[in-house]
């Protein structure tokens, strides 16, 4: 596969469920906003901007590059077991999906990797545009990894292709501030993080943002203990955020860059 091709893909697909998400919220929300669209949405897509300028400036190849590296010279794991193809597709896109789970879990308990991480939990709200709001020190350690584990197994390049889509997407759906009958909500969570699951994660209380880490599927939680199925003041009393953090000018694009090296905030987690 043509690697600007992916590029073109990933970017038209996150368009369009970033504009049915953001449409769907309009019209059918599932809390008031504290602070609302305005005060946010440009520092959010300004991180967005960094990060694509950055990522591309550092990392010359997408995880999708490396495993059309790793299938054209053998390498990683599957190859030396000469799994098939479809066996290969599957365990990889569950590794990764593993991957991102731990990785998260990670990026909350160590530290240095906390004060990258918490920028995105320092939003206010949380909304469609909250799932593009990563550090971009975050992004880049995120490639890496992928990168690493892509070549150490050698996943699939349709796996990666499909994993990334997906992940973008889900990322997307589950911070969309979107209503969402209770039954369906119970169904869908059984195979993909939800809107509500995920916004358990985002509570200034520390047990709270301290579970579902899962971006894509919900059962890394569950299998490890991290499952929280609702937040204890209920979706509308809950308070989103970080303590730490709750002046709306920390929600200008400077300070969001700058946040994980201020002295003046103490460890929070
Ligand atoms: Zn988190
Ligand atoms: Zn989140």
């Amino acid at each position: 596969m043509d690697p600007s091709l992916e590029i073109v893909l990933r970017v038209f697909v996150a368009a369009a469920v970033f504009a049915t998400m953001a449409a769907w919220e309009l019209f059918a929300p599932r809390r008031p906003l504290s602070i609302g669209r305005w005060p946010r949405w440009p520092s959010n897509f300004g991180i967005v901007v960094v990060d694509a300028l950055l990522v591309r400036l550092l990392i010359p190849t997408a995880a999708v590059g490396a495993s059309l590296y790793a299938a054209g010279h053998g390498i990683g794991l599957f190859h030396i077991l000469n799994l098939r193809l479809s066996v290969a597709a599957v365990l990889g896109f569950l590794v990764l999906d593993l991957v991102i789970y731990v990785q998260h879990l990670v990026f909350h308990h160590v530290p240095w990797l906390w004060r990258l991480h918490r920028m995105h939990h320092a939003d206010l709200d949380i909304d469609v545009s909250t799932g593009l709001r990563f550090h971009p020190f975050e992004i880049l350690i995120s490639i890496a990894i992928k990168i690493a584990i892509v070549m150490a197994l050698g996943v699939p390049p349709v796996s990666v292709f499909i994993f990334e889509i997906v992940l973008n997407a889900t990322s997307l759906f589950n911070h969309s501030n979107v209503s969402m009958p209770l039954w369906l909500d119970r169904v869908v969570r059984l195979v993909v993080v939800t809107p509500d699951m995920h916004r358990v994660h985002h509570s200034v209380v520390r047990e709270e943002h301290n579970s579902n880490f899962g971006f894509n599927l919900p059962w890394w939680d569950r299998l490890f203990g991290t499952y929280r199925g609702q937040p204890k003041a209920g979706h509308d009393g809950m308070t989103i955020g970080l303590s730490i953090f709750r002046d709306p000018k920390e929600l200008r694009l400077d300070r969001l860059l700058i946040q994980p090296f201020r002295q003046d905030s103490q460890r929070q987690q």
